[in-house]
């Protein structure tokens, strides 16, 4: 793909005025809030979910990125029950999964530029656990067979126990 005529797909949205009509539902959303896999239902004008972030999130840094339309998604587990017990999250597999497949049916394969600079796409992080907690040979069968072949994964081995 060709950086001089690449677009990000924010500023179609923008362009088009689905991006402010995407802010309205959200911003409704949080009345009842089901943003994320937890799901608390809550009413973020009111009080604070499991997140504890009310209708502004605080950002902490920013900057132009001119490089990106990209997500950049964490599949940590592949197993539930080692899900919660490690990370008290419950169904982190099935939410996970199905994010990570939206996440690809939205931008596809990771599309690089002629300088090989990623332009658009998934590109999935992985973090090896000790004792194989961290089920990688499932979660790169899922990802091969149910995502796509040509995933791009970063394999973290940074792992210590503090
Ligand atoms: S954790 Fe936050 S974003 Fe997720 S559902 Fe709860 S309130 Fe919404």
């Amino acid at each position: 793909m060709a950086r001089e005529t690449f677009e990000p797909a924010y500023l179609t949205l923008l362009r088009s005025g689905e991006l402010r009509q995407r802010v309205q539902i959200a911003a409704e959303r949080v009345r009842s809030c089901d943003l994320c896999g937890r799901a608390c239902q809550v009413d973020r004008y009111e009080q604070l979910g499991s997140c504890r972030t009310g209708t502004q999130a605080v950002v902490s840094s920013y900057g132009p990125h001119l490089v990106v339309d990209i997500y950049m998604p964490d599949v940590k587990y592949a197993d539930a029950e080692t899900a919660y017990r490690y990370s008290r999250v419950r169904d982190y597999v099935a939410v996970n999964r199905a994010a990570v497949k939206e996440m690809h049916r939205q931008v596809g394969d990771l599309t690089l530029d002629e300088r090989s600079i990623a332009l658009r796409g998934l590109l999935v992080r992985h973090l090896v656990l000790p004792e194989g907690l961290a089920g990688t040979a499932e979660a790169a069968r899922f990802l091969a067979e149910e995502v796509s072949p040509n995933t791009y994964v970063n394999v973290m081995d940074q792992y210590r126990p503090c």
